[in-house]
């Protein structure tokens, strides 16, 4: 047992995923930019694999740029848009629940002089479609809003949003890290400009990411050098990096609804276990419009790091919110988002399970999970009070 229970966070890489990685370490090495045969092998390879990730999302393979991962799409995506269309316009519109690839890039923007909207969502995460619309002035050029939250595994009415944007003449860009190998994607049908994925949260490598863009949307480059990726991207290509984001991309979408069915079922059993047996929480998020490997539930009267900790101790992975954020003090900004009060969101579980998991470790997880959380609440003096106030 493996009581692996952090898919969001990063996921181990599929064993055909790493086979055929490997020969590009070893026997195959050149660099794809040399004319003798190893250079044009794996040249190949990483066109090959470019037409895997254009394939998944429905999109062209000249359309498609790699990356070292979410965080640098996000990165460029953002700034290169921003800066690519500054004469028009100086206003970018996003969400309060961006993940930080994409609030830090705004953040930055906002001090280098482009001004930036951040819209609200619901009680269950969904972004508010009238503020978005209400939002929109003369200056946007770009709106930049996530495909699915990494905390909560809420899904965004996508197509919507880029139904508004194209109206607007607006570049609709999505950070779909989350959504990848999860949820189908049509970046034609969804209208979508712009989008990020990365590897490692569908079972590739870690490191390696891609960038859609498309072709008639302007971008500015963010690494500078030789003239990879179109000259968009500098940098001798991690090519077994690209072979496995290709070969995870594939076996993802090859096994989608089988999969996501099986993790479903095993998030919803936990789900439903944890009502039963725990009393005083909230679940946080959207049950319809969700991830299928995401929980988010809050236990009232206690830390999520006591919890995580206690987790730790009986080799159990999970999460108390963002792993970006875990190690400060504050509360999730998306629970807060959501309308959380500070207390209740400091005691939040994200437990996001994948296709590794099994219903022995969910039951293991749920047995210890019981004891934790009813031997914490005996130390709180917030459970305490509440028992005092005559509450049970
Ligand atoms: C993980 C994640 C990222 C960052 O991706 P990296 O590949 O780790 O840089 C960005 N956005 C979301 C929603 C994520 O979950």
């Amino acid at each position: 047992m493996d009581n692996y229970f952090d898919n969001a966070a990063t996921t181990r890489t599929d064993d055909e995923v790493l086979k055929e990685m490997l020969p590009y370490f070893s026997q195959s090495y050149g660099n794809p930019s040399s004319i003798y045969k190893i250079g044009r092998e794996n040249r190949k390879a990483v066109e090959e694999a470019r037409e895997k990730v254009a394939k998944a999302i429905n999109a062209e393979p000249n359309e498609i740029y790699f990356t070292a991962g979410g965080s640098e799409s996000d990165n460029t995506a953002i700034r290169g848009i921003a800066y690519a269309y500054k004469q028009r316009g100086n206003h970018i519109i996003t969400s309060k629940i961006e993940h930080p690839a994409v609030l830090e890039t705004c953040k930055q923007l906002e001090k280098e002089g482009f001004e930036v909207s951040y819209i609200g969502v619901d009680e269950k995460g969904i972004v508010n479609l009238e503020e978005l619309k209400n939002s929109i002035k003369e200056t946007t050029t770009l709106i930049t809003i996530m495909f699915a939250n990494n905390e909560i595994g809420t899904i965004e009415p996508i197509k919507e949003i880029g139904k508004i944007a194209k109206e607007n003449n607006i570049i609709f860009h999505t950070d779909a890290v989350q959504a990848v190998g999860s949820v189908k994607i049509d970046v034609k049908e969804m209208n979508i400009d712009s989008l990020s994925l990365s590897g490692h949260k569908f079972y590739g490598p870690k490191g390696i990411g891609a960038l859609y863009v498309k072709k008639s949307v302007r971008f500015q480059k963010f690494v500078n050098g030789g003239h990879q990726e179109k000259n968009k991207r500098a940098g001798t290509e991690n090519v077994p990096g690209i072979v496995g984001l290709g070969k995870a991309i594939e076996v993802a979408y090859s096994n989608l609804e089988e999969h996501n069915k099986k993790i479903k079922e095993l998030r919803d059993y936990y789900v439903e276990e944890v009502k039963k047996r725990i009393p005083y929480i909230k679940i946080n998020g959207d049950m319809e419009n969700r991830l299928p490997g995401n929980s988010n539930i809050s236990f009232r009267f206690i830390e999520g790091e006591g919890l995580l900790l206690n987790l730790d101790l009986k080799g159990i992975c999970a999460s108390s919110g963002s792993a970006c954020t875990s190690g400060s003090l504050d509360p999730s900004h998306v629970l807060l988002a959501i309308g959380l009060p500070h207390e209740i969101a400091h005691g939040s579980l994200r437990i996001t399970i994948g296709k590794y998991n099994t219903k022995e470790e969910v039951d293991y997880l749920l047995n210890n999970l019981e004891e934790i959380v009813s031997r914490l609440r005996n130390m709180s003096p917030l459970w305490e009070e509440f028992i005092e106030g005559g509450n049970k």
